[in-house]
């Protein structure tokens, strides 16, 4: 049996474009999704891209069952869990949701690794461990913290992670904290297909770009900041899907690696209005509103540390990141229900 990886939630965003990113490094994979927040359209779009899993199972991470059975047909070397809810929103409104699917999931998978001697996880953590930073950028040793149930769920999922080591320190788990993934392949043949409306500032100024949205709410333009609106550190989803690939290769012997995935670049909403219409020539209409219940001023990832120990530093700019989503945006006016 050949060795391959689990990737759980493969179907969605990030994992989509890991799946791209670790079939080019020569990873064979199998994918694991409920297709809760994602579609199996995505398949055909990585049989494209030449990047097709070993299998797909359409299954929750929560079922043991089918975990067992999964990781008696395969040989997998490791794990990647993006599986999990990601909208901060619904996570106040639906707390026990959010634990159970994302917790619990852990949970789960981790006890089915277990009992397949499988001891290799990268996990999805989030720079929103970091709360309201006091200072940015945002090393790894900053405090953590949480403000909402989907904040909560990822720091019990590293403090299990953590207490996993203590307890066993032969396993390898990398805790990957993401700061803001944009874009989309350069194909445009994947990207972020969010459901309704979207939460999010990119696929938000993508949709008032093709003429779906009337104008960008800019939430807030008095924040401390150079222009009075809120930062971020948006980087490339390939360069986040790279840094999968980085981290599982970093992961050759027991360890536990705790990494900010970010460019350490702070860029405004203002920065990234302005960029995606210079690049694209579109421009776009958008009104200063009040800010958004819950939102911080700044938010910056010192990536010092995915250097020195993954090897990893994202590549692609703010230019490229607009440039591909509004490709992606252009090629897919239906998402992934867009005829190929
Ligand atoms: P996504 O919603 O596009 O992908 C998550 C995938 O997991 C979806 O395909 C969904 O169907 C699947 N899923 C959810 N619950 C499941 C379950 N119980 N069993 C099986 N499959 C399940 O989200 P994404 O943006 O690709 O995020 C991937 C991971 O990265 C998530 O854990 C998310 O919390 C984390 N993360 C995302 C961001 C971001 O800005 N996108 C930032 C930091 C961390
Ligand atoms: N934002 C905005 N209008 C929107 C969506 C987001 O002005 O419609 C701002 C938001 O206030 C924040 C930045 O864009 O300053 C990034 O927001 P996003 O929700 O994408 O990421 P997060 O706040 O979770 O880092």
């Amino acid at each position: 049996m050949q060795d391959s990886i689990l990737l759980t939630g493969g179907t969605g965003f990030i994992g989509s474009h890991t799946a791209v990113a670790l079939a080019q490094a020569g990873y064979s994979f199998v994918i694991l999704d409920n297709l809760s927040n994602s579609s199996s359209k995505v398949l055909d779009r990585l049989a494209r891209l030449n990047a097709s899993p070993l299998a797909f199972v359409n299954a929750d991470v929560r079922d043991a069952q089918t975990l067992d059975k999964l990781f008696g047909e395969y040989k997998f070397s490791g794990v990647i869990h993006f599986a999990g809810l990601k909208a901060v929103g619904e996570s106040v409104a639906q707390p026990l949701r959010y634990f159970d699917n994302n917790v619990n999931g852990t949970l789960q998978l981790l006890q089915a690794m277990q009992r397949a001697a499988v001891q290799k996880i990268v996990f999805s953590s989030s720079a929103t461990v970091y709360g309201d930073p006091a200072s940015v950028p945002i090393q790894e040793s900053a405090p953590l913290t949480s403000t909402n149930p989907y904040g909560r769920s990822k720091l019990l999922c590293e403090d299990i992670l953590r207490e996993l080591f203590q307890a066993d320190a032969n396993w390898q788990i990398a805790l990957l904290r993401y700061f803001n993934p944009v874009g989309a392949h350069i194909s445009g043949l994947l990207g972020e297909a969010p459901n309704g409306v979207p939460n999010n500032l990119m696929p938000y100024v993508t949709q008032v770009a093709s003429g779906q949205r009337e104008f960008l709410q800019i939430f807030g333009n008095d924040y401390d900041t150079p222009d009075g609106t809120g930062v971020r550190d948006y980087l490339h989803v390939m360069d986040l899907a790279q840094g999968h690939v980085a981290a599982l290769r970093a992961l050759n012997a027991p360890k536990l690696l705790t990494v900010n995935l970010g460019t350490g670049q702070g860029v405004s909403v203002k920065q990234l209005v302005d960029a995606f219409a210079r690049v694209n020539g579109v421009p776009i209409a958008h009104r200063y509103v009040a800010r958004r219940a819950g939102d911080i001023a700044q938010c910056f990832a010192d990536p010092t540390k995915a250097q020195e120990l993954l090897n990893w530093k994202a590549q692609l700019g703010l230019d490229r990141m607009c440039a591909d989503a509004w490709r992606w945006q252009s090629m897919n006016p239906q998402g992934f229900d867009t005829p190929l």
